[in-house]
């Protein structure tokens, strides 16, 4: 992988461009030394730190993003406020990852990421107002989208695939996790309540005692 790493300190600069020496790294030490690079060259990941001289990495992210570039983003930085990840989210970062880490997680994160865009090839799902983008794992429905969580996607995934078919909370938690994962009894409800409250609207119909659907016809009520 190309890997453009955005980061000041010159010991982790260092350390990181010598731990992740089966990619091929290139170093800048702020966001417009970055923004120079990536006009010249194309990227696979960027790793963007966000206390940055200059201008902010949040606030380059930003920019990148609005000016349509795609390039994955996976953010490392010593913040570690709730809030502070989730803006990184929203602007558009891939992934959050905290200093000190391992470089063991690292490699696994660019992994992910790196199987992620690969999938990009992949076809965008659809039916009716609903459609969903593997890319990058958001739901489009009346002309809003957003961004769910792996798990949450697969729900819809399941659900857009076979329009009008019904499944109970059990059928779906059979497909969405792996045989030795530990779900809670509440999971798939939860998913499906957050998807519900990103688009203000039931999304998914709950069948009641039955399970749930997302209909090939909608009622309007
Ligand atoms: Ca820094």
């Amino acid at each position: 992988m190309r890997i453009l790493l955005v980061e000041d300190d010159e010991m982790i600069g260092e350390s990181l461009q010598k731990a992740l020496k089966s990619h091929a790294v290139n170093w800048v030490k702020d966001t417009f030394a970055a923004e120079h690079t990536l006009n010249l060259e194309k990227y696979d990941l960027i790793l963007l730190d966000l206390g940055l001289p200059k201008r902010s990495g949040l606030d380059y992210l930003v920019q990148l993003r609005e000016k349509g570039v795609v390039t994955p983003v996976l953010i490392i930085t010593a913040r570690d406020s709730i809030e502070d990840r989730v803006k990184g989210l929203d602007c558009g970062a891939d992934d959050y990852l905290l200093k000190p880490f391992a470089v063991e997680e690292l490699e696994a994160r660019i992994r992910v990421l790196a199987r992620r865009r690969q999938d990009r090839t992949n076809p965008i799902i659809s039916c009716g107002d609903a459609s969903l983008d593997p890319a990058t794992y958001t739901l489009s429905f009346r002309g809003r989208t957003k961004r769910l969580s792996v798990k949450a996607f697969s729900i819809m995934q399941i659900l857009l695939e076979n329009p009008g078919v019904i499944y109970s909370r059990s059928q779906l938690e059979e497909k969405i996790y792996g045989w030795n994962e530990e779900v809670e009894s509440n999971a798939v409800e939860v998913h499906i309540h957050t998807i519900r409250r990103k688009f203000e609207t039931d999304i998914i119909i709950n069948v009641r005692g039955v399970g749930y659907t997302f209909p090939k016809v909608r009622v309007s009520s």
